[in-house]
């Protein structure tokens, strides 16, 4: 893990510049169901998908590993901990259009339930009681009463797969 410290460090105030959060050495069990695991080199929280880009092409381009947490629901950390950094998505905007709902990855899964009831959209009631977040319930394809996220989403926008221009 030492051997991406000061790659790490560097980018970690880098990324606190940009208004991200950025912590080194940080346990990882709190941010898990289970509340178990070790530390990570570096935990980066982005207030939105723009600036979660940044980190991921930064660690990518440096050669660092990263690993993507949503709300943990779903993670069993090693005592060890995990090399190198881990990217926390929280939150987020809900948008409506024609009859869909887009947002970004960080948001949890039963705020977008509860967001789609209240604009009468229907489709996500199996995914109320999932305690994950959008992104990890893509992830894991989650479901629950005989309902998934496949027959639901009907797009995705990968991170690496857009163009941000610049640094
Ligand atoms: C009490 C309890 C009840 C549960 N009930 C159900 C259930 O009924 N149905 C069900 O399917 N699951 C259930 N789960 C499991 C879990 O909630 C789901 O798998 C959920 O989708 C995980 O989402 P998360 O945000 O917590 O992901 P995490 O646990 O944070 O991550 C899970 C995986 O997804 C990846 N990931 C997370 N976010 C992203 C992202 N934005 N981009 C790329 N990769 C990402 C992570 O790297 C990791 O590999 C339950 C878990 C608990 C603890």
């Amino acid at each position: 893990m030492r051997e991406y410290q000061e790659t790490l460090r560097r980018l970690a105030e880098q990324a606190r510049r940009e208004g991200c959060g950025a912590e080194e050495q940080v346990p990882l069990a709190p941010l898990t169901s289970f509340r178990v695991g070790g530390p990570c080199g570096c935990l980066f929280t982005a207030p939105g998908p723009e600036p979660a880009r940044r980190i991921l092409r930064q660690c990518s381009e440096e050669g660092i590993p990263l690993l993507i947490v949503g709300n943990g629901s779903n993670l069993l950390v090693s005592d060890r901990g995990v090399p190198g950094a881990v990217l926390r998505l929280s939150g987020g905007d809900i948008r409506f259009h024609h009859g869909r709902v887009s947002c970004p990855a960080g948001v949890p899964l039963k705020t977008l339930c509860r967001a789609a009831r209240d604009h009468g959209l229907s489709g996500l009631e199996f995914a109320y009681g999932i305690p994950g977040t959008v992104g990890g319930a893509l992830f894991m394809n989650a479901g629950a009463y005989g309902g998934e996220m496949s027959e639901v989403v009907t797009g995705a926008v990968a991170a690496d797969s857009v163009e941000t221009g610049g640094n």
